[in-house]
């Protein structure tokens, strides 16, 4: 504080040395009315000592020329001079009070002239109270001008004696201390004006530093929008170089000096349209585009005295990564397709309001067989095939339609009935046939199918997720009715999700239970209507739904894993029957596709051969085509294997599938079972008759008996009896499938009489 204030008072003092000699005219005026007051009393008096004081007087105001003259050639260099031009002055201010003063002192001892007694003390008291206007930051200055003249000037008076003079001198005395004390209280009125006037520096410089080193560009501006402030930021920002002269100067006009064509230019005139834009908007945050990378976010605040205050943040960094982040949400990495959000937010957003007149579809499909490729050639393939689907798709779909790849290999289009001029079912066609045709990956050809769901607005639903939904399930009883096609959603599909649903639910808990009971349907010789096996039939006791088709669970059971389970307590449980019926009937067993593929059906089946003690000549297995096909190499060899053991193989549903019939004389087949459905056709369709024929002929010819399924009438009895060479028969005109209990009955009463009755040959 000390040291503070040292410098202070000589920061004072400096500073009035400064001012003294820059404006020393009023100085002048004082020392040229009192050496002319002094040659005025010479001439008066004619006392030389008065010319001699005028003199001098006169040789010092001189010397003070001179002093200011050489001081105004320096005057850039104030600091370092400073205090030999004080000295200087001391000097000659301090000389020419003393010479005042004794000029003073001898106008009252050399005469009584009242005038130029009033003279000398009015010349002296006029550059006393002009001391006090000069010198009052200096105590020192000031106490030895006033002693210089008020001494010779007291005494003088003192000495003159009368009554006058003393009452005179008792004004001056105190007059004179208070001089001293007016300079006192002068001095701390400027020093307090002076700390104020430091504060506000100080707190302009701390403003400036602050504004400078923000990160955030700063402008402010006053009502007419003129640039109050701008900080350094917001320069480097707009390009401005930092000597351009912004104060009080508006965005445009700026824009029109810095040079028109420059990116600089044409950011103020962004950023002034960004501030009108604002100003007009009660939303004052907003993001504005500067340049093709660089972008600002700007904040507005009003003030209150009018104008605003604008604050620039540069957010070219943030924008890029949004955008990144944006590409990512939406897309998808290795198709560019559509994601499965955004895919549905675009969609919601196109069925949103949509009249029902303005029909549209969703389209779900996946790729047949795309575990196996990607398992069999690798994750690259995968890929490779997945961005071909993206690329065919691009160009099957019409402009306005778009696609989304929904999951691994799912793929979802969204489209229009009015882009779709051929309806729906064409591209659909287009998507199925065309996709997965001569896709080659390092020339290999890649296979794959794809099967597709279609669902429709307003049709099927309003809403993106049941249509989504719906067109899913479309897709998988596409799958169901053999993959690579495309269906249609329709309601029955919706009921059998129900039952699927319900199935799905309960079925670990029926395995754990217990709930299911292998029922028997006779296989009867045609020739004399003997029973010559059963087959094993599964059925499912549901305390709900009742009894559960294994028509409907099988399948969902092989979907979930527990086929193996709900197979080998079938093949044990018919084993077993089996095992306690006559030694002429047999039991035939389905195995399911999956069941078939797992590598320890044969250990499975010369399992429950065992514990039953069932000769393998009584067992029968029923495969379909579809176990077989799928992998040709494994089935001949499980085939085999079982052949060897002496169990029989029969191919059930025969002419339902794709069958190229190659197979037939490959595998170790001992009987072909013909579907329901020629059964059914037999009455009224020439093709299902000749069918029959032609598969009868081709089981005999290959030596294979031939069973037909599903007969429900005498007449279709009758029909098969007479008109084909038919081995056995099966169906509910002989019997509905029976528990098993009802089957060794049923195997006593057909031995005794054979139904029905056996029948002559027509010849
Ligand atoms: P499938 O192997 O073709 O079995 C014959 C189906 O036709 C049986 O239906 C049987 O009840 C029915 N059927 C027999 N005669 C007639 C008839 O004259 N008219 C009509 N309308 N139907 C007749 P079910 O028992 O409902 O079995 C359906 C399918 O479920 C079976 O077809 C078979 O594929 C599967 N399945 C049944 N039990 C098992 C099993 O234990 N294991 C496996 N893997 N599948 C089984
Ligand atoms: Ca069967
Ligand atoms: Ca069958």
């Amino acid at each position: 504080m000390g040291t503070n204030f040292k410098s202070y008072l000589n920061d004072v003092r400096r500073d009035h040395m400064v001012r003294y000699y820059e404006d020393h005219a009023a100085y002048f005026y004082g020392k040229i009315s009192a050496s002319s007051g002094a040659l005025v009393t010479y001439f008066m008096t004619g006392q030389f000592v008065f010319l001699v004081s005028s003199i001098c007087m006169i040789a010092i105001m001189l010397a003070d020329v001179g002093n200011i003259r050489s001081y105004q050639g320096i005057a850039t260099d104030k600091d370092k001079s400073f205090f030999s031009w004080e000295h200087h002055y001391t000097f000659l201010s301090t000389a020419f009070m003393l010479i005042l003063g004794v000029w003073c002192f001898f106008c009252f001892t050399l005469t009584s002239n009242p005038f130029i007694h009033l003279l000398s003390v009015a010349i002296s008291l006029g550059n006393v109270l002009s001391l006090i206007c000069r010198n009052f930051s200096n105590q020192r200055i000031l106490t030895l001008q006033l002693l210089a003249v008020a001494v010779p000037m007291l005494i003088g008076i003192l000495h003159y004696g009368d009554y006058r003079s003393m009452i005179l001198l008792a004004f001056f005395l105190p007059l004179f201390a208070s001089v001293r004390d007016i300079s006192q209280r002068l001095r701390d009125l400027f020093r307090s004006a002076e700390q104020q006037s430091d504060a506000k520096h100080a707190f302009s410089e701390q403003l400036n530093t602050a504004l400078g080193s923000m990160s955030h560009g700063l402008m402010m501006f006053d009502d007419d929008m003129r640039i109050k402030v701008i900080n350094t930021p917001a320069l480097n920002i707009l390009g401005i170089h930092k000597d351009t002269n912004c104060q009080d100067q508006t965005l445009d006009e700026i824009s029109q000096f810095v040079d028109m064509d420059s990116p600089t230019s044409n950011k103020v005139r962004i950023m002034s349209d960004a501030l009108t834009e604002r100003l007009n908007s009660a939303n004052r945050d907003k993001i504005f585009k500067l340049s093709d990378d660089q972008f600002v976010e700007i904040t507005l605040q009003m003030r209150n005295e009018g104008g605003c205050v604008m604050v620039i943040e540069e957010v070219s960094e943030r924008i890029r990564y949004q955008s990144k982040i944006d590409q990512l949400a939406r897309f998808d990495e290795l198709t560019g397709l559509y994601n499965r959000r955004f895919f549905r937010d675009q969609a919601n957003q196109s069925l949103k309001n949509r009249k029902e007149k303005n029909a549209a579809a969703i389209m779900f499909f996946d790729l047949d067989d795309f575990k196996r490729v990607n398992d069999n050639l690798g994750h690259q393939a995968g890929d490779f095939i997945l961005t071909s689907v993206a690329e065919r798709l691009n160009e099957l779909l019409p402009d306005s339609a778009f696609a989304g790849r929904y999951g691994g290999d799912e793929f979802v289009v969204f489209v229009d009935a009015k882009d779709c001029p051929d309806g729906f079912d064409a591209l659909a066609d287009a998507i199925v046939k065309t996709i997965p045709k001569d896709v080659k990956f390092k020339n290999q050809q890649l296979r794959f199918g794809v099967s597709l769901g279609i669902a429709k607005f307003p049709e099927d639903g309003n809403s993106i997720d049941r249509l989504l939904k719906l067109g899913d399930l479309a897709l998988y009883h596409s799958k169901s009715e053999g993959k690579n096609c495309y269906s249609h959603f329709t309601p029955e599909l919706e009921e059998s999700l129900q039952k699927r649903i319900i199935i799905e639910e309960d079925l670990i808990g029926a395995i754990r239970n217990q709930e299911f009971e292998l029922y028997f349907q006779p296989i009867v010789r045609m020739d004399n209507g003997k029973t010559e096996l059963f087959e094993a039939l599964v059925r499912w006791r549901h305390d709900i739904h009742g009894g559960i088709s294994p028509a409907d669970f099988i399948p969902i059971a092989e979907d979930l894993g527990l086929i193996r389970e709900i197979g080998q307590w079938t093949l044990h449980e018919a084993c077993k029957q089996c095992s306690r019926w006559p030694d002429n009937v047999s039991v035939s067993v389905n195995m399911s596709a999956v069941q078939f593929q797992v590598d320890s059906i044969t250990s499975s089946i010369k399992n429950a051969l065992e514990q039953s003690g069932l000769d393998p000549k009584r067992l029968e297995i029923e495969i379909t085509e579809t176990a077989v096909l799928s992998d040709m190499t494994h089935a001949a060899v499980v085939l085999d294997e079982l052949s060897e053991l002496g169990v029989r193989i029969s191919l059930d549903d025969f002419g339902t599938g794709y069958s190229s019939l190659s197979y037939l004389h490959k595998l170790p087949l001992d009987k072909l079972k013909i579907d329901k459905s020629f059964v059914d056709d037999l009455d009224n369709s020439q093709r299902s008759r000749t069918l029959l024929n032609g598969i009868a002929a081709l089981g005999k010819a290959l030596e294979l008996k031939i069973v037909v399924e599903g007969i429900e009438t005498k007449t279709q009895y009758d029909l098969l009896h007479d008109n084909y060479d038919v081995d056995l028969a099966q169906g509910f005109y002989f019997s509905k499938p029976m528990p098993a209990s009802h089957a060794l009955k049923f195997i006593q009463l057909n031995s005794v009489a054979a139904y029905p009755p056996p029948k002559a040959k027509v010849a």
